[in-house]
């Protein structure tokens, strides 16, 4: 293997607490092929973080297949807010005709979800398309009681994306729900990725490029799923989402909207043009970091530090 590539270490806040995170941090790395994003979150341990390492490697040293599409329509994603505040979010998302919505936060209010995505309807019209993402925090029975209230909160859903933990709690509630459901930690925290579809425990799955290690990785995954993909972020900042984008634009079928309308969750982002949508797309492009983001996002010593051990870690080097 060549040299170490140029990597840099970047820290930047987040708008609104997300996934109990208040900022996000990472490594941007060069190659031959450009820039790749390597930005595991702190639950990840170390093997898992080697295949968000070879999907920033695919970025920085080969680059990614050929698009067949120029543009991907995406959704807006509202945090588990207030109704008022998601409302704006939908309103404010750049024409984003779909909305994911987080539901069953610790902690909120009985009803909290039900104002929220009545708001979110409201500021999208009849026509859009709402999604929840539960992150896996219902057993089945709870599931089916709260998604038939959701449903009709939300005027219809369009999928709930993993209200249970595990592909067999997913194949179970499948049977007793008529609302479409979606598989996101059944894929990307699995050794057996294709269980979803052999059980048939779910409509649609969510494919992140870096969890699951690079976008050829994930197209091959998707062949063998044989189910509609909906690519999602990791909360990269706009250089990882470039290689979310790729998937999506070389995926065959993209029947539905993607989650990589991210970069707006960010307070700053490392590329002047950030990738942000446009009448509820983004243009399928690479992004090159500016010098002068990257000195506004450099990070603390502790952050450079976890870094550093986290490449000694999946290069294998001290
Ligand atoms: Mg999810």
């Amino acid at each position: 293997m060549s040299a170490q590539p140029e990597a840099v270490v970047w820290d930047v806040p987040l708008r609104t607490r997300f996934r109990g995170l208040t900022r996000r941090d990472g490594v941007l790395v060069r190659g031959d092929a450009g820039w790749g994003e390597f930005s595991p979150f702190r639950d990840y341990d170390d093997v898992a973080a080697t295949r968000w390492w070879r999907a920033a490697r695919e970025a920085a040293d080969v680059g990614w297949p050929e698009p067949v599409r120029t543009h991907v329509p995406v959704n807006v994603t509202v945090p588990a807010v207030d109704p008022e505040l998601a409302h704006r979010i939908v309103s404010g998302s750049g024409g984003c005709r779909t909305a994911k919505v987080k539901v069953a936060e610790p902690g909120q209010p009985a009803g909290a979800d039900e104002a929220r995505l009545e708001a979110v309807r409201d500021a999208l019209g009849p026509d859009g398309a709402v999604r929840v993402d539960a992150n896996a925090a219902w057993d089945v029975d709870t599931a089916v009681a709260r998604l038939a209230a959701l449903d009709r909160a939300a005027g219809g859903l369009e999928y709930a994306e993993q209200p249970v933990p595990g592909v067999e709690d997913l194949a179970a509630l499948r049977r007793r729900t008529h609302v479409p459901l979606a598989a996101d930690e059944a894929v990307r925290r699995s050794d057996d990725p294709l269980a979803v579809a052999r059980l048939q425990a779910a409509d649609v799955v969510v494919l992140k490029v870096q969890p699951l290690g690079g976008v050829r990785a994930c197209l091959e995954l998707a062949e063998r799923l044989g189910l509609p993909v909906v690519v999602s972020s990791a909360l990269e900042s706009s250089v990882g989402l470039a290689a979310g984008l790729a998937l999506a634009a070389a995926l065959p079928d993209l029947p539905h909207a993607c989650g990589l309308a991210t970069a707006a969750l960010l307070a700053e982002d490392l590329v002047e043009d950030p990738l942000l949508p446009r009448d509820g797309m983004i243009e399928v492009r690479r992004t090159v970091p500016a010098p002068r983001l990257l000195e506004a996002a450099a990070a603390p010593p502790e952050v450079v530090a976890h870094w550093q051990s986290r490449l000694a870690a999946v290069t294998g080097r001290a």
